[in-house]
């Protein structure tokens, strides 16, 4: 199949967009992407190297200046030539991205939606960038407080959700008024140079924003921690990484935004529908192959319902088809590479030698259709424990693993017991008993008999391990602005 928004596939070469400019690295060193699915190599992006990085961040910092300077509406319309062109073209978007990263075509679609949410959500808050007074106790002096931007950001993006990681930090940079240099995850480089030729088309100055593939993640993170210029650091992945950048951005006292790791709570209490409620476990626990930061980790169920739970999760699980994303038929698509691939065989392995019981999967599908992909059976898992590698570490895979719990007391210690703190999830229907545990569950999101608390215009993080700052929202828009306070005596 031909590459979607390539009409020339050797044009990926040419992925470092710095300037205003598409080319290649020097040394014309590339890495290839491939099909999860398949394993077919798609196409070649450039290698960019430490001199590529630099000059993304001298474009971007020149650019600064002017762009800042242009007033919020001037930066709306470019955001709205975006979102335009991203609804034009979202069928290309999506089907680019499900190649390259494996989710079914419908989820693709979805992504492509919410991240074209970001980039209007955010062309309206641009003009809702609103200062202060403040009452002075000194009868000639006056406070005005102004937000202005940053200055130049360096963006870092995961594979797991390739289109909106990138909109939900550059539309609300663009807006603020700040320049740009990004860098997308290594395994889907494609969709980001998609959206780079998008944000060309809609009219955003050459400068304001600089793409920069390449396979040493340090090369980009090295040059962007040392700089002076770059003055914040925005980041989606892993808790591991994040820590790394957040202590090395110290050095040059940058602002630092982090969309870290997640191992959600799933509760589901006695007077819940136990069948409602798996419904719901496994609509988002097996979405985007639970490659998701927000999945489900934990399935804690009250032990007086389990049984009706863990047979409709079963089904359900058992009923889902894994497979390439562009067959309509697949409901699952596969993970992205092979240490994936051992960390669910390992979770899994771990888990049974302790105790836990497999109710649906287990194993690697490596027959037929599935010999070349990375393709894992949906997974449940019960009698799961607190000693087990599942318990406490990101799966961030279709395992589904569950724990019983007799009262409500036990069962906030145990969701509460990670280092982690970004999205849970209760079920029951005592309106008393929702709040009441929502606001004791120490956690960024808490979704009430609901599987997707996100939105543009929700604030989406994390407490704990699971990140710093917010993005979406008007806080979002906030994470690019600095404050500046003029006092004037009249
Ligand atoms: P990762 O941390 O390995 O990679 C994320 C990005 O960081 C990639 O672009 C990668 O190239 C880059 N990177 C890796 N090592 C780096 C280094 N030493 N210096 C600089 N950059 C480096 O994570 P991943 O495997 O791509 O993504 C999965 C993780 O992301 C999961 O933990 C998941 O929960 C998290 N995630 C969080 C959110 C959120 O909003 N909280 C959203 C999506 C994913």
């Amino acid at each position: 199949m031909s590459l979607p928004f390539f009409e020339d596939p050797a044009t990926t070469r040419d992925s470092l967009y710095i300037n205003g400019k598409w080319r290649p690295t020097a040394s014309g060193e590339t890495v290839d992407v491939t099909n999860p699915a398949s394993g077919v190599v798609l196409a070649s992006v450039a290698a960019g190297q430490p001199e590529d990085v630099r000059e993304a961040i001298a474009a971007a910092e020149e650019a600064f200046p002017q762009w800042s300077s242009r007033t919020a509406y001037e930066r709306a319309e470019v955001l709205y030539a975006a979102h335009r062109l991203m609804l034009e073209r979202s069928e290309e978007l999506a089907t680019l991205m499900t190649m390259e990263q494996g989710k079914p075509l419908k989820a693709s679609r979805n992504e492509v939606k919410y991240a074209a949410d970001f980039v209007i959500w955010f062309a309206e808050e641009a003009k809702r960038v609103y200062g202060s007074t403040i009452p002075s106790a000194r009868a000639d002096q006056r406070f005005v407080v102004l937000h202005q931007a940053v200055g130049v950001v360096a963006a870092i993006t995961p594979w797991n959700y390739p289109i909106s990681m990138i909109t939900r930090k550059v539309a609300p940079a663009l807006a603020a008024g700040c320049s740009v240099v990004l860098k997308p995850a290594k395994q889907t480089p494609l969709t980001a140079l998609a959206m780079f030729r998008i944000f060309e088309e809609a009219g955003v100055p050459a400068g304001v924003v600089n793409l920069v593939t390449t396979q040493n993640p340090r090369y980009f993170s090295d040059e962007v921690l040392a700089s002076k210029a770059v003055r914040k650091i925005t980041f989606t992945g892993s808790t591991e990484v994040g820590k790394l950048l957040a202590r090395e951005a110290a050095s040059t006292v940058k602002r630092v935004s982090l969309e870290l790791g997640g191992h959600a709570p799933f509760i589901v209490f006695a007077d819940a529908d136990p069948e409602h409620a798996a419904k719901g476990a496994t609509l988002v626990k097996f979405l985007n192959t639970g490659q998701a930061c927000i999945s489900p980790n934990r399935i804690f169920v009250h032990r007086s319902i389990a049984e009706k739970f863990l047979e409709t999760l079963v089904a359900r699980t058992s009923k889902l088809r894994p497979g390439d994303g562009l067959d309509p038929a697949s409901g699952v698509g596969p993970l992205i590479d092979e240490p994936s691939m051992s960390r669910m065989q390992s979770q899994v392995d771990d888990a049974v030698s302790l105790g836990a019981k497999v109710l649906a999967g287990g194993s690697r599908l490596a027959d037929g259709p599935y010999a070349e992909g990375h393709f894992y059976a949906p997974t449940v898992l019960t009698d799961v424990t607190s000693e087990m590698q599942i318990y406490r570490e990101e799966t961030f895979g279709p395992i589904a693993s569950v724990t019983m719990f007799d009262d409500e007391d036990e069962v906030i210690r145990m969701a509460n017991d990670t280092d982690y703190g970004l999205a849970s999830y209760i079920y029951t229907r005592d309106i008393s008993r929702a709040i009441r545990v929502a606001e004791q569950l120490r956690f960024g999101m808490v979704g009430i008999n609901d599987i997707n608390p996100t939105s543009a215009a929700a604030p989406f993080g994390g407490v704990k391990e699971s990140g710093l700052g917010r993005e979406g929202s008007a806080d979002g828009i906030g994470e690019y602005l600095d404050t500046k306070l003029i006092g004037i005596s009249v």
